[in-house]
């Protein structure tokens, strides 16, 4: 289990991300503004998990997803063999 302390700061670190790319698709680049878009969605839903206790689990096979990977990636829905499973 994550602490309070350490769910915080991740919620903090997806809400700025958020934040930035909000930013990039009301920007003029499309290219920036297009992947922008397409993070979006799995940053939200990664903030969504995190309200209902559930941050941190991989979406695809309920293990927990690393320390590593969460620092890196804050946002990450799966854990690193799950994620390369998805992006083939
Ligand atoms: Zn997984």
């Amino acid at each position: 289990m994550h602490s309070k302390k350490y769910l915080a700061r991740q919620k903090r670190r997806i809400e700025e991300r958020i934040k930035r790319c909000e930013n990039v698709v009301r920007g003029r680049r499309l290219d920036a503004s297009l992947k922008a878009e397409k993070v979006l969605p799995s940053q939200r839903m990664a903030l969504s998990l995190l309200k209902s206790g559930k941050y941190g689990i991989c979406i695809a096979c309920g293990e927990s997803i690393s320390p590593e990977r969460l620092e890196f990636v804050p946002a990450a829905l799966r854990c690193v063999p799950c994620q390369t499973d998805a992006e083939k």
